[in-house]
């Protein structure tokens, strides 16, 4: 599989404005990726749980924007918030 493009674009439309080196992403920080996903909600774990079952757990990506999507802080901080909001109701 040719995948040259960071997984992240969507999130950070990363192509346009760096041109970071590409990190191909394992299994275990694939598994980080979807416990993050489905935190913020994004619904991108669907195709990263593809991925794994097809036993592909290979993921391209820039090496910055995996690090800032699985931030804890920024993961905590969402989750946090996420919370806040339900209790509201
Ligand atoms: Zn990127």
């Amino acid at each position: 599989m040719e995948q040259q493009n960071c997984f992240f674009d969507w999130k950070y439309n990363c192509q346009q404005i760096k041109t970071g080196k590409l990190i191909v992403a394992r299994k275990q920080r694939i598994q980080t990726i979807i416990s993050c996903s489905k935190i913020y909600d994004d619904g991108k774990y669907v195709e990263l749980e593809k991925l794994i079952e097809n036993e592909s757990n290979e993921l391209t990506c820039h090496k910055s924007c995996v690090s800032m999507y699985t931030d804890k802080n920024k993961v905590n901080t969402f989750e946090k918030r996420k919370r806040d909001a339900d209790d509201s109701t």
